[in-house]
């Protein structure tokens, strides 16, 4: 159910920026997805079309731009990206890691007709 209300606040923002476009159709919308925050983007999709009946967005569909993981090294003190199947500094091989992002949830941007 969580995605069920994410949906919804991602239908919300971009009807309203869609609105001060004066955007007659919302085609594509934009996400940016932290590697951990949760979200799957299928079942944005599935929630969207439902959502979206009777609204500029409907039929519009969800495109993913996926926030590395950004981590910092508790052994070494260095910085890096790292890719979700590979939890270790690339540096040092520790697995001890802060983590300073990857929670992400936010609409990027938005491709309306107008
Ligand atoms: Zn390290």
């Amino acid at each position: 159910m969580h995605e069920l209300s994410i949906t919804q606040s991602i239908l919300d923002i971009s009807l309203q920026a869609a609105q001060q476009q004066h955007a007659r159709r919302i085609k594509i919308i934009r996400l940016q997805l932290g590697q951990f925050c949760g979200v799957v983007p299928e079942c944005v999709q599935m929630y969207l079309d439902v959502l979206a009946k009777g609204t500029i967005a409907e039929g519009a569909k969800i495109e993913v731009i996926e926030v590395p993981l950004r981590v910092r090294c508790l052994d070494c003190g260095r910085e890096s990206d790292i890719d979700r199947r590979h939890i270790e500094c690339p540096f040092c091989k520790s697995i001890r890691l802060k983590r300073l992002s990857g929670r992400e949830f936010l609409v990027d941007s938005l491709e309306v007709d107008t």
